[in-house]
């Protein structure tokens, strides 16, 4: 019960989760969440990074992937770290590929649930769009010298997001085995925006956006407190069987809306499409500069012992964890 009666039941590892991460970060980061998160999603989950690390190679099961991009904040860089992310999904023949950042904590379980109410073989580009409005790039195209103007919507890197295999094989021209940094220069923009430029821009696909997706640049306190997250994020706890029948109602809509095409000028934004579902499917935190901009979940960690909640989280989502705070029964 609760299942969904179509497609075969999406397995953990028929998803690609691709993580960005540089060698300064290793330490800082990645422990974090190789401790948390990445321990419950161990076959999916593939670290690409731009240093040789042997205790991070040990840490990470084989599933990290040296780049070789130079270890650079700059949109050559970050575009390369995108390319070859793309090229080992495609090699990978995994159903789904979805991409985090190192400052990102990823609910396994309610990402399988969401892609679960999805075929692969749809153009699906899933994620939160970090604007209101469309983008407008100068698009250069190769060759002749002619500048003109793209619109398009593009899902935030920084609370990651997902594409479908169907739509992936489809960005090959212009993703594949390098060729998405001379995509990325036609229209200077980050990886993250040259995505959203492929799909809606070039396919004429669009990006179905989801706000079970957050990144830091949204106030991360306002969030559905703990007892929201502890009941919701992840079916496991609570109601799969509601959970799953209220995506499957807001997918039918929702793909409906991926079918409208969207050629080069995607101006109109479909309603917020998942409001009712409060489970999260990936967190993250403000870091140094921002450290408030946290998630406000209670539990064993002080914000001390935790500061980016990310623990507590997982305790929450995990409680059978071995270091998590023993659970008190009243
Ligand atoms: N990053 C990278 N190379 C760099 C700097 C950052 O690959 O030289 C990655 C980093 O690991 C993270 C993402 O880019 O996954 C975003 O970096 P960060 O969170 O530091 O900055 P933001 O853009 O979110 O402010
Ligand atoms: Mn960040």
């Amino acid at each position: 019960p609760g299942r969904l009666a179509t497609a075969p039941r999406l397995r953990p590892d028929d998803v690609f989760i691709a993580v960005k991460t540089t060698q300064k970060n290793h330490g800082p980061r990645l422990g974090l969440l190789l401790r948390t998160w990445i321990s419950r999603a161990r076959q999916q989950t593939f670290i690409f990074t731009d240093g040789d690390d042997p205790e991070l190679q040990l840490q990470g099961g084989g599933h990290v992937i040296n780049t070789n991009c130079s270890a650079v904040h700059t949109r050559q860089a970050l575009c390369c770290k995108m390319a070859v992310e793309y090229d080992k999904f495609i090699e990978s023949g995994r159903k789904w590929f979805c991409h985090v950042d190192d400052d990102n904590y990823v609910n396994p379980e309610g990402l399988l649930q969401l892609l679960s109410t999805f075929s692969p073989s749809q153009d699906v580009y899933l994620g939160r769009p970090s604007l209101d409005h469309p983008i407008e790039a100068a698009e250069r195209v190769q060759g002749g010298g002619t500048v003109t103007t793209v619109k398009f919507w593009f899902a935030t890197g920084g609370a990651g997001f997902c594409l479908s295999r169907g739509l992936a094989l489809k960005m090959s021209p212009w993703a594949s085995l390098g060729s998405f940094m001379n995509t990325a220069e036609r229209v200077r923009l980050p990886d993250d925006c040259t995505v959203g430029y492929i799909v809606e821009g070039l396919l004429g696909a669009r990006l179905l956006p989801s706000s079970l997706f957050h990144s830091h640049l949204e106030n991360l306190q306002r969030l559905p407190p703990d007892a929201v997250l502890q009941q919701r994020m992840g079916p496991r706890q609570q109601a799969p069987a509601q959970a799953a029948s209220a995506v499957a109602d807001r997918a039918g809509g929702r793909a409906r809306w991926l079918e409208q095409g969207c050629p080069r000028t995607c101006t109109s934004h479909p309603p917020e499409p998942d409001a009712s579902l409060v489970f999260c499917v990936t967190l993250s935190y403000g870091g140094p500069e921002n450290p408030r901009n946290v998630v406000n979940v209670a539990g064993g960690f002080s914000l001390q012992q935790d500061p980016t909640r990310f623990k507590s989280v997982h305790c929450l989502l995990y409680p059978d964890t071995d270091w998590c705070p023993v659970h008190k029964q009243n």
